[in-house]
């Protein structure tokens, strides 16, 4: 990690603690060269899906538009009521963690 005043990538960490929501570390660190004092934060690398779209744009998975997506495409071919695709799916109720 590189120190924002002098780019030096040699520091330490003086202080590490957890954010109060558990899902990040905050850690203040101090440069080897300048002596001074930063701050960074580590989280999870979040692992949802990419869509590709059909001109190659890649946009970040939502739940919402898929759902509403098989939503027309039931009603244009004439399905009524919740689509089985979707009561089957968990596109509705994801499996909790475990
Ligand atoms: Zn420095």
């Amino acid at each position: 990690m590189k120190c924002p005043y002098c780019h030096e990538t040699e520091n330490r960490v003086i202080d590490s603690r957890l954010s109060k929501d558990n899902n990040m570390i905050r850690r203040r660190r101090e440069c080897g060269r300048c002596n001074r004092r930063f701050t960074t934060y580590e989280r999870v690398e979040e692992m949802m899906p990419l869509v590709v779209k059909k001109d190659g744009r890649r946009e970040s998975y939502d739940r919402l538009k898929i759902i509403n997506g098989l939503r027309r495409a039931c009603h244009l071919l004439g399905h009524t009521g919740p689509p089985r695709v979707i009561r089957r799916s968990r596109l509705l109720f994801p499996a909790r963690p475990s």
